[in-house]
């Protein structure tokens, strides 16, 4: 029987932990701030920014947002961070992506105050995590093993019997998501398989995924992953989030890069989208503000 993994469940007891990690900042007299930065008009990181604020609003964290025109120089771009990274009230500073291009991103996140970068993209965080003795762990993958560890604890499964030895694929290796997978993984004593787009391009995708006990799939290709490319009893982490129009009705709607319906009868578990490993994300963040916050005081 195949389990679906209800990432806004996990998600609302996430939030109660911040929300009592936030009333014991507040206890010893400290509050918290996020600040957002967004350069552009992308669809997806606006709607990425609306449920931030929502989220902050409801947890009562300072949240102050910052929109820049798409032309906005490199320049001034990292005027606006070095001004966050001053601010005493500012302890969370998220840079959104993607960046136009005249704002490489590697050098805009190397200006952040490393205390301050919550999503860990500045070489000193990612350095640390590679070390596996992480500041702040980046939110999507620490959500991905975050819904693991949940159904593992729920289901009575012993996690280092699960996760030793297990083969865990992880298709798709951005610097925010793929790649920090990988470590996280590794850290659980998993064989860790990487796989880009070029195994795709290649032709031999679906020799890698099917030797997953995992398989994790960030690469943002609506229904990358079909029946050929999943073994039965695999536990199936979705982390796409692609927004496709609905050619009879125009409007939009978000799939992830699982084919859901044509694989969910192999998978031992799966998360879904939406619903999956995006809202454990948002409230991850907050999580890490939060962890931020209480190091800064
Ligand atoms: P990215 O574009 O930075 O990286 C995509 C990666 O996938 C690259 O390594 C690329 O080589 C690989 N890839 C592309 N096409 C491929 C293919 N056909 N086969 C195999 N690999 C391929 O993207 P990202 O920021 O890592 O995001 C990936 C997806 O995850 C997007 O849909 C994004 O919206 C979503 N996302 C979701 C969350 C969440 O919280 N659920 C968070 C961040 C990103």
């Amino acid at each position: 029987r195949s389990e679906l993994l209800d990432g806004r469940l996990v998600a609302k007891e996430l939030k109660e932990e911040v929300r009592h990690e936030l009333d014991e900042l507040r206890a010893s007299g400290h509050e918290c701030g996020l600040a957002t930065v967004m350069v552009g008009d992308d669809y997806s990181a606006a709607a990425y920014e609306r449920r931030l604020r929502r989220l902050a609003d409801a947890l009562e964290i300072r949240y102050r947002h910052y929109w820049l025109a798409a032309e906005t120089s490199h320049d001034e771009v990292a005027r606006v961070v070095h001004q966050l990274n001053a601010d005493p009230s500012v302890h969370g500073i998220l840079l959104l992506r993607p960046l136009p291009v005249h704002v490489p991103e590697p050098q805009l996140f190397s200006q952040l105050d490393p205390c301050k970068d919550i999503e860990a993209l500045h070489p000193e965080n990612a350095g640390l995590l590679a070390l596996g003795t992480p500041r702040f762990l980046p939110s999507t993958p620490a959500s991905v093993f975050h819904i693991l560890d949940r159904w593992l604890d729920e289901s009575g499964q012993d996690r280092d019997r699960f996760y030793k030895g297990a083969t865990i694929v992880v298709v798709g290796r951005s610097n925010n998501v793929g790649k920090p997978t990988l470590a996280l993984g590794h850290a659980r004593g998993a064989v860790v398989i990487s796989c880009d787009e070029w195994a795709s391009r290649s032709g031999h995708l679906a020799e890698f995924t099917l030797r997953a006990d995992v398989l994790v799939v960030a690469a943002g290709v609506p229904d990358l992953i079909s029946a050929e490319h999943v073994s039965d009893g695999a536990v199936l982490i979705d982390v796409g989030i692609n927004p496709v129009t609905d050619s009879n009705t125009g409007r939009v709607r978000l799939v992830g890069d699982i084919d859901l319906p044509a694989v969910l009868h192999l998978a031992r578990a799966a998360t879904p989208v939406p619903g999956g490993v995006g809202p454990v994300t948002d409230v991850w963040l907050m999580k890490n503000c939060v962890a931020a916050a209480r190091q800064a005081n």
